[in-house]
């Protein structure tokens, strides 16, 4: 797999800070994110336009576009924004973001939990935003959240989840991820979801959203590269988590993403050492240490040092 590459799509600046206890400051967000894009991430999930009643911590989402587009260090990094209806759409546009991405659970009952609303209606509402989005010259990925197993349904039946990508597909997104919300994916489930969306959309536009709150983020990645899969989502410092599935904390750290992928000689165009950095940048605003292995083991050996005795 050495002639291999693969994408890296930074969630970390949203799915990571939405979940943060307490305010983080707008200027530490756009540091953490430019950091990121300094590193050689090319595509950076910045901001959600959500509600600030329903999650007060993205309430800057304006400020934290204007902040990275005044940043000239950001280089060729692209930031994109979730966007969960057309007013958040609206907003998005306004502020000047060139793509967006929407959310849909696999489930119904997570739907309810996470969107107060049916997954019909949600799929209805991501049509009308993708084709709005697609009017403005704007391209729009998609989430397709509990994909592998739901905190209230258990295991979503391959079938099912393969049906709701689809779906999310033929609306028109350039991608769908495929989100392991609660981390409780394992390999196995992986190889049937792929398996069973494979015949219904290129491998291409298929990306895997994992967490790591039960350890299989890493071998899941290693499941999906054999089945072709070349864009993983990851959170620098593996920050994150969901506030609605119970027990779901932290995203696949980027740096431990980052770590396994050079290991194989598969080429990300992402430093490593770029990546601690902005996960040690934000250690300091935060005022913790964070998960991500890589990042508490002191990042990678340095195999020119002499051993000790
Ligand atoms: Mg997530």
């Amino acid at each position: 797999v050495s002639d291999r590459s693969v994408t890296i799509v930074e969630v970390g600046p949203r799915d990571g800070l939405q979940n943060e206890p307490g305010v983080v400051p707008t200027e530490a967000k756009v540091r953490y994110a430019a950091a990121l894009a300094r590193a050689g991430i090319e595509r950076i999930e910045a901001t959600a336009f959500v509600h600030p009643k329903w999650v007060p911590q993205m309430a800057d989402a304006e400020a934290v576009v204007a902040g990275l587009a005044a940043d000239s260090g950001t280089g060729r990094a692209r930031f994109s924004a979730l966007v969960p209806n057309r007013r958040g759409l609206e907003r998005a546009l306004a502020a000047g973001v060139r793509e967006v991405a929407v959310v849909v659970s696999a489930t119904e009952s997570f739907n309810r939990a996470n969107l107060n609303a049916a997954t019909d209606a949600t799929h209805a509402e991501i049509a009308a935003v993708v084709g709005a989005a697609a009017a403005a010259g704007v391209r729009a990925r998609a989430y397709l959240s509990v994909a592998f197993v739901c905190p209230y349904e258990g295991t979503v039946e391959p079938s099912r989840a393969a049906a709701a990508a689809r779906r999310l597909h033929d609306a028109g997104v350039f991608e769908v991820a495929l989100s392991d919300t609660i981390g409780a994916a394992a390999p196995r489930g992986v190889a049937q979801l792929l398996d069973a969306v494979a015949p219904h959309i290129p491998i291409e536009r298929i990306a895997l959203h994992l967490h790591d709150t039960r350890g299989t983020a890493l071998p899941n990645v290693l499941r999906a590269l054999d089945r072709g899969v070349g864009v993983f989502d990851a959170s620098a410092g593996g920050i994150g988590g969901c506030p609605y599935a119970p027990g779901a904390a932290g995203n696949l750290a980027t740096e431990d993403l980052l770590f396994l992928l050079d290991g194989m000689g598969i080429a990300t165009g992402v430093s490593l050492e770029g990546v601690l950095a902005a996960s040690r940048g934000l250690e300091a605003a935060l005022g913790r240490a964070l998960p991500a292995r890589v990042l508490r083991a002191g990042g990678a050996p340095r195999l020119d040092t002499p051993r000790p005795a």
